[in-house]
């Protein structure tokens, strides 16, 4: 089972993932965790990174989409399915992502969408930013970052839900509420059994 967890910066797709991780077995795969290791790292790619993370900015499709393409065949390979957390961000991206999974004989299954209202999705990036001092979550780069969804990440909603593939999930609340509704829909869905 393929999956992309879907949703705005700090709807809780990497608390999400986690969760998935342990009860389907997948591999995870975060582009912006990916990144954050290449600038810890001081990478080539780190430098080129850190510019456009640090302004709220997404990272130029054709270089995102090369980065994954390596991370699947160097990583994710022999594994039973992938979760798609933070990709794709742009339709480009998603139509990459199609072409690369019939590559490699498989396809996309489900994308889940974490649906949070705007001030709770504020409120959660300036506490992770206390806690965690990740440098993105301050107030100047959160306001651009939801700019940067809503201009040219958030049509993939309607995308996907043409393609069938949409499973909206309310993603306020209580962390094992909303896994436990992503479960449910994703059984629906994919009739993949829990572990
Ligand atoms: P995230 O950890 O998913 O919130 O990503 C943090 C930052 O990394 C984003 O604000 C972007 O600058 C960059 N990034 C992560 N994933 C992508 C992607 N799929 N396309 C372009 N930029 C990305």
């Amino acid at each position: 089972m393929n999956l992309v967890l879907f949703g705005a910066p700090g709807s809780g797709k990497g608390t999400q993932s986690a969760k998935l991780i342990d009860e389907f077995g997948l591999f995870h795969i975060s582009t912006g965790e990916v990144l954050r290791d290449h600038i810890k790292r001081g990478t080539d790619l780190g430098k080129v990174a850190q510019e456009f993370i640090s302004q709220g900015q997404l990272i130029p499709d054709e270089l995102m989409i090369s980065i994954l393409d390596d991370v699947l065949e160097k990583d994710a390979k022999g594994k039973k399915g992938v979760i798609f957390d933070g990709f794709p961000r742009t339709i480009p991206q998603a139509e990459a992502l199609k072409e690369l999974l019939a590559k490699r004989g498989t396809e996309l299954h489900a994308v889940v969408g974490l649906e949070v209202p705007e001030e709770e999705l504020v409120e959660r990036m300036l506490n992770r930013g206390k806690e965690t001092g990740r440098a993105d979550d301050n107030i100047d780069t959160i306001k651009k970052r939801l700019d940067v969804y809503h201009n040219q990440t958030s049509p993939l909603r309607d995308y996907y839900h043409n393609e069938g593939k949409y499973l909206p999930v309310n993603g306020s609340g209580v962390v094992d509420d909303i896994f436990n509704d992503i479960a449910k829909g994703l059984e629906k869905i994919t009739g993949a059994p829990r572990k």
